[in-house]
């Protein structure tokens, strides 16, 4: 889609004027050019007749070359198609309750586990609650990934999907946890049998928010299936994974001017932290191929709230670095997300990046042990003898080991701060250089 769209333009923008056999000539191509990224034929049809309509009017050409503002135009159309609704979570008393939805292999139980540590990171206290019985693995899969990121996983030994999401629910409810996510079982096709499960679970957990999880990679079909659920599963949002394959775009675009519902997240990875809230102007960018330089921006500004920038430097000066700092500083890098992502979204970078990896449960244990320490061992890391360091090994789910080793990490940082804050350039420590 991206590149013969930008080819179309770019020819406009060699053009002087934007007259009706170039505009005519740029729709006949973005229109093709959607049908291809599987976009509905009749959101197409529409889409373009009000591109072109909007181009034909009288405010065109005003500082702008024609190719900018056929760009802008498309982006614009484009960016209000996907967007308008509401991309944020409902929040009520809590236990919040969200109940995931979909087809088996969309990602539910993936995108489960994604949201919950996106809601940690917003300072929530998620939890899962298992309440696909399908197959033993399936929650054997949930309790993987949530042991990965420290999130408590609810199992009930039952076969009923209603009574293991109820019991759940409660028993999360009872540990005081203020979101709780039900993931649900999927089949392959939509039928009547899951069509009744899910609404069995949803009247015994009155979730606040269901969402529909729908794999972008599968184009026309997630409209499809999209609409069958609207039939039946009132669901409030749609999340939509898979973004970082072929199809990106098309299903966006249809899924949203086909069932009202606004898209809430955009899953663009296998890894834990790959999920966003979804952006239709930046959505708009990338199915344009414009790369999306905005995302990139606010995602490195998020990381580094300049106040927190500040202390740190200030800290950095005076040689301090307790594990309190440790772990600021840890976030700040999370909050980045992994490195791949960031660099993915530069125009040009893209698929280069395929097969470098991030250790997603890596993180997540070095923050469970810092977690593990009480307020005054992250002050003064000196006092954490042989019997704490056992405690704390215990309560974060490590071992000793991988304990002492973060010992030695945070001594090691330190040493690197007090001579940056003596203006010289510390040395690699000996597991970094070559
Ligand atoms: P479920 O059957 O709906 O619960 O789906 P799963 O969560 O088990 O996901 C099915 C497969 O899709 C797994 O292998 C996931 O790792 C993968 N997956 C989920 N979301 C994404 C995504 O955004 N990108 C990629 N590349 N893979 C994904
Ligand atoms: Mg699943």
């Amino acid at each position: 889609l991206s590149d013969r769209l930008q080819l179309t333009l770019g020819d406009l923008g060699r053009a002087k004027r934007l007259d009706e056999d170039a505009v005519n000539k740029a729709m006949r191509e973005i229109r093709l050019a959607l049908l291809e990224a599987d976009v509905n034929f009749q959101v197409v049809k529409d889409f373009v007749a009000g591109v072109k309509a909007a181009a034909l009017g009288e405010d065109i050409l005003k500082g702008l070359d024609a190719g900018q503002q056929v760009v802008k135009l498309v982006h614009d159309r484009l960016a209000e198609l996907m967007g308008s609704g509401d991309s944020k979570l409902a929040f009520g008393r809590p236990p919040t309750v969200i109940l995931m939805t979909g087809l088996q292999g969309s990602g539910k139980t993936t995108t489960s586990a994604k949201l919950a540590l996106h809601l940690r990171r917003q300072g929530k206290r998620p939890g899962l609650v298992a309440a696909d019985l399908q197959r033993p693995a399936a929650i054997d899969q949930l309790e993987q990934l949530g042991r990965q990121i420290a999130i408590p996983v609810y199992r009930t030994d039952t076969s009923d999907p209603v009574r293991a999401a109820a019991e759940g629910l409660e028993r999360a409810k009872g540990d005081g946890l203020d979101v709780v996510i039900v993931d649900t079982a999927g089949r392959l096709h939509v039928d009547e049998a899951l069509m009744d499960e899910l609404a069995r679970v949803r009247d015994a957990v009155k979730p606040l928010n269901v969402l529909l999880v729908l794999d972008a990679m599968t184009g026309q079909e997630a409209v499809n299936v999209a609409e069958a659920f609207q039939r039946r599963i009132a669901f409030d949002g749609v999340v939509l994974t898979k973004l970082d394959g072929d199809a990106r775009g098309g299903a966006a675009l249809s899924v949203k001017a086909i069932t009202g519902k606004p898209i809430k997240f955009a899953s663009v990875g296998e890894k834990l932290d790959q999920l966003e809230v979804f952006h239709p102007d930046r959505m708009a960018s990338r199915i344009l191929g414009m790369g999306d330089v905005l995302t990139l921006i606010e995602k490195a500004e998020a990381a580094v709230a300049e106040d927190e920038q500040a202390e740190m430097e200030r800290r950095m000066r005076s040689g301090e670095f307790t594990f309190d700092d440790f772990l600021k500083s840890y976030r700040m890098v999370r909050r980045m997300g992994p490195l791949k992502g960031v660099l993915k979204m530069l125009p040009g970078v893209g698929k280069q990046l395929d097969g470098i990896d991030v250790d997603e449960g890596q993180m997540a244990r070095v923050e469970a042990i810092v977690l593990s320490m009480t307020p005054q061992e992250r002050r003064l890391p000196h006092l954490i003898n042989g019997p704490r360091r056992r405690r704390i090994a215990a309560g974060s789910g490590t071992s000793i080991d991988e304990v002492n080793k973060l010992l030695a990490a945070r001594k090691q940082m330190q040493k690197m701060m007090k001579q940056l804050g003596k203006g010289k350039l510390p040395a690699l420590p000996p597991e970094l250089s070559g």
